[in-house]
């Protein structure tokens, strides 16, 4: 079995260097960039398994880097997990409703961020056994990472096209937050609800009137509509 590669974009390099010398222990193959530019050409070039960003980098942001990730449908499937400081930059990564599937605030440790890259990897590498389900005007086919609505495409990342499923399969039923973080994101963590809301909120701007099918359920979490 081929390794999965990994792109560090991180500017600070002995950070950069730690990040890939545990992942490399772990067995994984890596590639590094230390600005925006660099590693969103190396995104698109290489096409990783998954990729660590910095939010603070030179020449080009990670928000940047992620809007453009998300432009081209090649790039908007590769997970991304956003490396930020503490405080304000926690904020914008939530508050920016960006592409990210998940962050991981510095300093951070090791095992949570090794346990992170394999919860995405994992939930990945699974995509392709799953049948393909419709709902409304909604069609979902795991295999190909595709979504329509009617009969145009979306472009979802890694994380909606799992929440959208998600829902889907469950359609009729409420998931609260917490299900929905074990079940899209593979693992639970405190102060996440806010996250599933921000995904929610992303997924249903991009499905348009088709969005109206997944339903707030207040105080408890969502629901697709049957
Ligand atoms: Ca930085």
């Amino acid at each position: 079995m081929s390794k999965d590669t990994i792109l560090v974009v991180e500017d600070e390099e002995d950070i950069r260097q730690l990040l890939v010398f545990h992942l490399e222990r772990e067995g994984y193959a890596t590639l590094e960039a230390a600005d925006g530019k660099t590693g969103l050409a190396l995104a698109r070039s290489r096409e990783p398994a998954l990729m660590l960003l910095d939010v603070m980098l030179p020449v080009m942001d990670g928000f940047a880097v992620c809007k453009e990730l998300e432009r081209d449908p090649k790039t908007a499937s590769i997970p991304v997990i956003m490396l930020t400081a503490r405080g304000e930059e926690v904020d914008r990564v939530l508050g920016l409703e960006l592409g990210a599937d998940d962050y991981v605030v510095k300093p951070f440790s090791a095992r949570e961020l090794l346990l992170r890259v394999r919860a995405i990897l994992r939930r990945q590498r699974s995509t392709g056994d799953r049948p393909s389900l419709a709902r409304g005007s909604i069609h979902l086919d795991p295999a190909g990472h595709r979504t329509r609505v009617a009969e145009r495409e979306v472009d979802l990342t890694a994380t909606e096209f799992r929440l959208l499923e998600d829902l889907m399969r469950n359609a009729g039923r409420v998931r609260t937050r917490e299900q929905l973080l074990n079940g899209v994101w593979g693992y639970q963590f405190e102060g996440y609800a806010r996250t599933v809301d921000t995904h929610v909120r992303r997924l249903r701007a991009k499905l348009g009137e088709a969005g109206d099918l997944i339903e707030t359920v207040r105080g408890v979490g969502y629901r697709c509509k049957e």
